[in-house]
């Protein structure tokens, strides 16, 4: 199935399991450091500096934060020039994001109980920019044939709007052959497509009144919510699979006042790209419909996230399931929204892996379990030679 793919020896994947298992613990020492820097989707400042102290510790090269704190580093390949001195082949890129879902003042205190490792944004995604640190590590040391950048990124979450690695792709876009992208409770799974998302922020606005002296007068409340009932009753595809959620709903001022302000944030996905635009033009006819003299609507895109897809017989997928199943695990394919979403629509080969598994992703109570993390940072090590050995000889 993989054609011209170099399989790694099994000497060569015993050291790199080797190698992992001497650098994970701090690898976990490091992703709780991370953990313990506040950095709101927007506000990745401090965490972003922290990681370029750490890059630079490394000596690594061309190590750059830009105007998004998004942090920058190349490793140049171990022997990535023609005799001419030409660059011979495309790069790797290696990202995590650096963001969370958590305000600045989130409690970040870490619990230990157990396996488990317990504090907000410690798995999605300290642990996943922790693994891009032991990675720039072992590789600085023993490099890859091809150049890899690798990539702390800002703005993943929330209305963050994937910015962070938009402006990555925009300045890397023609170095590279290939990316993988890190979050950190995904162990296990390989994600080889990026769903479709479009989040609109709807408006309604009214003139208000007193409850009881302009009773019948139109209320932006009520048009929100008749609007928010009929978009409740829409029904979606289960294949394709796409999905709604009103998430946030605000608006009005006190109990007595017809609301003149009110607005919602609908978030909306789908398998399919035509399937998507079908149910954004259902919700912005009902939106249409509600229109009447004395209530106006406005409706904002605040979420694009592309779609795209690499194939699962495509020689980096394959590669994803190779690492895994190297270290005992069963791959399993999935399809999510995440960074690399940009990039496959862009038509870049990337996968998604993790490093561990958890749960209660943006809840304060998050956790990673620990017994894993060897076996994932190995599954990456395993995953990024193979890759760059594919990369130099495809
Ligand atoms: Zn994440």
């Amino acid at each position: 199935m993989i054609k011209h793919t170099p399989i790694l020896s099994d000497a060569l994947k015993t050291v790199l399991r080797a190698a992992a298992k001497t650098m994970t613990a701090d690898m976990l020492k490091e992703a709780i450091a991370i953990q313990q820097i506040p950095a709101p989707t927007f506000d990745e400042r401090t965490r972003a500096a922290y990681v370029a102290d750490r890059f630079r510790a490394l000596d690594l090269h061309d190590v750059t934060i830009d105007e998004l704190q998004n942090v920058y580093a190349r490793i140049p390949g171990a022997k990535r020039r023609t005799p001419n001195g030409k660059d011979e082949h495309k790069a790797l890129l290696l990202s995590a994001h650096t963001d969370t879902v958590f305000d600045a003042e989130t409690s970040l205190e870490i619990r230990r109980q157990h396996n488990r490792v317990y504090g907000p944004g410690i798995g999605d995604n300290s642990l996943g920019v922790a693994a891009l640190l032991t990675a720039a590590e072992f590789f600085n040391h023993t490099p890859l044939p091809i150049d890899l950048w690798l990539v702390a990124n800002s703005r993943e979450e929330g209305l963050g709007d994937l910015g962070g690695i938009k402006a990555t792709y925009k300045l890397l876009a023609d170095k590279l052959a290939a990316a993988i992208v890190l979050e950190g409770m995904a162990f296990g799974r390989v994600y080889h497509a990026g769903i479709a998302v479009r989040r609109l922020h709807v408006r309604c606005h009214g003139e208000g009144g007193h409850s009881w002296l302009h009773f019948g007068r139109p209320s932006a409340i009520h048009g929100l919510m008749r609007l928010g009932a009929q978009i409740t009753d829409i029904r979606v595809p289960e294949s394709p699979r796409t999905t709604y959620n009103i998430g946030v709903i605000e608006g009005g001022s006190t109990v007595n006042s017809l609301a003149s302000d009110a607005s919602m944030l609908l978030d909306m996905r789908s398998e399919d790209k035509e399937a998507l635009a079908t149910l954004e033009r259902q919700v912005r006819n009902l939106v249409e419909a509600q229109m009447h003299r004395d209530l106006t609507f406005s409706i904002e895109v605040v979420g694009d996230r592309p779609a795209g897809i690499v194939p699962r017989n495509h020689p980096l997928v394959q590669l994803a399931r190779m690492a895994l199943e190297s270290v005992g695990a069963q791959p399993v394919y999935e399809t999510g929204s995440t960074d690399a979403n940009v990039l496959l629509a862009a038509g870049l080969p990337t996968v998604t892996v993790g490093i561990t598994q958890g749960g209660n992703a943006h809840r304060t109570d998050e956790y990673i379990e620990t017994p894993q993390l060897s076996d994932g940072l190995a599954q990456l090590f395993i995953l990024m030679a193979a890759v760059g050995d594919w990369i130099k000889f495809a």
